[in-house]
């Protein structure tokens, strides 16, 4: 199986080290040079970026937190002058600030390449037509794999969030032999098609990629079963500029890490020291090769365990796990990032709940649904039409604030808050 970057996937891994020493010390420059917040940053810890002598010093170095990037909306953190910028991308960020990120061309190229090794690496070839149908926009999925996809010379067909009917007949029409976008959605395709009688073994699919979404190993075997394709797992963050952070290869047994480019810890989130070898923790990004938006110590909320073990496939680069959980509790559904936090500043606006909830993300059928479980603060004196009312008048308001569909499930007083407050704050089914 082709290996995009040979170089740099299969490095001794001494030489790795040593080039992520270089790049960090070279970002670390940039970050006190270029861009004043890291500057103060690193002025009140006393660091000078000359001091820094071994990859063993990065943990001295200031971690950087969602918040920091939504407090430098929109160019705060841009490292290089807005001439040199070709591009951004914002998160997904449903309420506040978003987060940007920017791209020199420099960045771009580099981004392209670590995209089209996780396509290689998912056995997509310039012999496939390849189907994407992530969004196109100001999030990063789209444009991220597709100019992967061109770089490895497939033919792409950018079809980002067509209607599901016309997913299917491209796919019929164009003979398609790879998709790539999020699972939740290749199972919407799925059940379309089923609808629709037809067959998946009359398509010539062959093979996925999915991500910008948990699923499980039990999805995967839906997803393979139900459309006839291999399914291979992509990871990326839109801090880190996208996808192109870790793919699978072929072994499936992790996702490999694009460590020339990313320097990654593995923390306790509570204590913020590093978790013993192969256990889980907090996923932390170091940018090593970006120029407009340099980042250090990106605390990401993901949790993973990291395998640096040598891969059976001949890469080198370490694998990471799927990731388990979020340490801030956040859910992501149709690609939409959902905070608790946001939901609990809308829910404030409403005396008749108290300030406990729950999201609940499920896939009863064909799509992903959230329900927010909300702790009435009383019970109502006229409990029927009043109660009501105030469900669709909570429904209405999350879902202006956040963009996503969601049902409000009003509970009893005490229910969630009566257990000692012991309940936890998001609980994704779809992971199981
Ligand atoms: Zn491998």
């Amino acid at each position: 199986m082709a290996i995009y970057d040979q170089r740099h996937e299969c490095m001794n891994r001494e030489e790795l080290l040593q080039l992520q020493l270089e790049r960090l010390q070279a970002t670390v420059n940039r970050c006190y040079k270029n861009v004043p917040f890291y500057r103060r940053r690193l002025d009140d810890l006393g660091i000078e970026p000359e001091g820094l002598q071994s990859l063993d010093d990065l943990r001295a170095l200031p971690f950087t937190t969602k918040e920091d990037l939504r407090a430098s909306y929109p160019y705060d953190l841009v490292a290089v002058p807005l001439r040199e910028v070709v591009r951004f991308h914002l998160s997904s960020g449903t309420t506040g600030a978003p987060t940007v990120i920017a791209y020199t061309a420099n960045d771009l190229q580099h981004w392209t390449n670590l995209v089209a090794r996780n396509l290689a690496a998912g056995e997509i070839t310039r012999e496939d037509v390849v189907q994407i149908f992530f969004g196109y926009g100001l999030f990063s999925g789209g444009f991220g794999l597709h100019q992967g996809a061109e770089a490895i010379g497939a033919s792409v067909l950018p079809v980002s969030e067509a209607e599901l009917p016309q997913q299917v007949k491209i796919m019929q029409d164009f003979r398609s032999t790879a998709l790539i976008g999020m699972p939740s959605y290749a199972l919407s395709i799925a059940e379309t098609m089923e609808r629709m009688d037809v067959e998946p073994n009359s398509l010539s699919l062959r093979v996925g990629l999915f991500g910008a979404e948990p699923w499980s190993e039990e999805r995967r075997a839906e997803i393979e079963q139900r459309l006839y394709i291999r399914a291979y797992d992509i990871y990326g963050l839109s801090e880190m500029g996208g996808p192109g952070v870790a793919g699978e290869c072929p072994e499936r047994c992790g996702l490999h890490l694009a460590e020339d480019h990313y320097l990654i810890e593995v923390l306790d989130p509570d204590s913020g020291a590093p978790v013993p070898a192969g256990q889980e923790g907090e996923l932390v990004f170091t940018t090593l090769s970006k120029e407009a938006l340099p980042l250090l110590r990106y605390r990401s909320g993901d949790l993973a365990s990291v395998d640096p073990s040598p891969c059976p496939c001949g890469r080198t680069t370490a694998r990471m796990s799927r990731i388990s959980r979020r340490t801030d509790d956040m859910v992501i559904i149709h690609g939409m990032n959902i905070f608790p936090a946001d939901v609990a500043q809308v829910l404030a606006a409403f005396p008749e709940v108290s300030p406990h909830f729950q999201l609940v993300v499920e896939r009863p059928g064909a799509l992903d649904e959230l329900n927010v479980r909300v702790e009435l603060a009383g019970l109502p004196s006229d409990i029927g039409e009043k109660v009501l009312r105030l469900r669709d008048d909570i429904a209405a308001r999350l879902r202006a604030e956040l963009g996503v569909d969601l049902r409000i499930i009003l509970l009893e007083p005490r229910s969630l808050s009566g257990q000692g407050g012991k309940y936890p704050r998001a609980v994704d089914t779809r992971n199981r």
